[in-house]
C-alpha cells in the first residue's frame, strides 16, 4: 500500500495547524509551527489568493492526513457517511473517523499519536472484547472493552502510561492501572477537537 514517507511537520505547516502527528513533540516547543508556520517550499511565503475549491481540497486534505489515510480510504468515509439514512453527513464521516480502533488507542492515550497508535494494532498488542483485533480500520462500537492484551501488559511501554496525562473525551474511559478501557457512547461532533469545516469537504465531494 502506497504511503506518505515525508517529514510530518511538513504536514502541518502546508495546512496551517497543527495536527499532532509526532506525539509529544507536538506540545513542546521543538514544534515546526511554533517556529515556521509559513507553507513549505520555494513558493510557500508567497501569498495566494484562495479560491472556493482550494479552501474545500486544504479542508479535505487537513482532515485526511490527521487521521493518516489515503484518497480512496477517506473518500469511503464519506461514501458510508452519505449512505447513512439519519445525521449529517459531515458529522457523521467524522463520527465514523473517530470510531477507528487506531484513533481510539490514541484518544485513551495509549499511543502517542494516531501513527504510533497504528503501529500497536497493527502488531496485535489490542483486544476487543477479548479477541485480538489488527486491524486499525475497525470501527468500535458502543460498549466495547478495549484492552492491552493480557500478555503484553508488562511491556515498559504500557506501563508506563499510569503516568500519562491524558484529556479523555466523554464518550471513551480508559483505566491506565487494569490497561482497559470502554467505549460509553458513539462520538458526538462536539467530541472532536480538532478544528474542521467538514462542511468544505461534502461540498468538494458532492460536485
Ligand atoms: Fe505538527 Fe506535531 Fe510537527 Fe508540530 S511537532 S508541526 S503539531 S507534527
Amino acid at each position: 500500500m502506497a504511503k506518505y514517507t515525508g517529514a510530518d511537520c511538513r504536514i502541518c505547516r502546508r495546512e496551517g495547524c497543527k495536527l499532532f502527528l509526532k506525539g509529544e513533540r507536538c506540545t513542546s516547543k521543538k514544534c515546526a509551527m511554533e517556529r515556521r508556520t509559513n507553507v513549505p517550499g520555494v513558493h510557500g511565503a508567497a501569498r495566494k489568493k484562495a479560491t472556493e475549491y482550494s479552501l474545500q481540497l486544504r479542508e479535505k486534505q487537513k482532515v485526511k492526513k490527521a487521521y493518516g489515510l489515503l484518497e480512496k480510504q477517506f473518500r469511503t468515509y464519506y461514501d458510508m457517511a452519505n449512505n447513512q439514512r439519519t445525521g449529517i453527513v459531515g458529522e457523521n464521516m467524522l463520527s465514523l473517523l473517530e470510531r477507528r480502533l487506531d484513533n481510539v488507542v490514541y484518544r485513551m492515550g495509549i499511543g502517542a499519536s494516531r501513527k504510533e497508535s497504528r503501529q500497536i494494532v497493527n502488531h496485535g498488542h489490542i483486544t476487543v472484547n477479548g479477541r485480538c483485533v489488527n486491524i486499525p480500520s475497525y470501527l468500535v462500537k458502543v460498549d466495547d472493552v478495549i484492552a492491552i492484551k493480557e500478555n503484553k501488559k508488562e511491556l515498559p511501554m504500557f506501563k508506563e502510561l499510569k503516568d500519562v496525562k491524558v484529556v479523555m473525551p466523554k464518550w471513551l474511559e480508559f483505566n491506565t492501572e487494569k490497561l482497559t478501557g470502554k467505549i460509553n457512547a458513539l462520538p458526538q461532533r462536539d467530541d472532536i477537537d480538532l478544528n474542521i469545516r467538514e462542511h468544505l469537504i461534502i461540498e468538494l465531494y458532492s460536485k
